[in-house]
């Protein structure tokens, strides 16, 4: 999609502090971070949400996740992490190219206060 921010970033257009990429996906740190550790992880391929997803995206999604532990362990967080993924506006996502937030960190926000 030429107007989407993280297609944007996906292809080169935008710049982002990259942390890893392969054939499928990208990895970078988000501008406004959250946490000590706030990245996130995008399918090259433009799908607006988990909304869109379909049984042609499977082997996309298990990829992806299967992905999370090892960035997790890459990036030193030993004890943990938390994943995020915000569907529409009322999941309170606002870039609507799909993405995996990977949270974790000293800082990791608690989840219930
Ligand atoms: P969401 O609310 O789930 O759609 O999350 C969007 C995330 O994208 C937010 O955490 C933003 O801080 C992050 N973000 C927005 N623009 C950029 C950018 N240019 N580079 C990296 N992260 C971004
Ligand atoms: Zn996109």
């Amino acid at each position: 999609m030429s107007d989407c921010l993280f297609c944007k970033i996906g292809n080169g257009d935008i710049p982002a502090d990259i942390v890893y990429k392969d054939e499928q996906v990208i990895v970078f740190k988000d501008i406004s971070p959250k946490a000590d550790v706030h990245l996130l992880m995008i399918p090259r391929l433009h799908i607006n949400s988990l909304n869109e997803l379909n049984a042609e995206h499977s082997a996309l999604i298990s990829h992806m996740m299967l992905l999370l532990p090892k960035l997790a362990k890459d990036q030193g967080l030993e004890h943990g992490f938390r994943t995020i993924i915000n569907t529409g506006k009322g999941g309170g996502q606002e870039v609507f190219h799909l993405h995996i937030h990977l949270m974790g960190g000293t800082n990791l926000p608690g989840f219930n206060n």
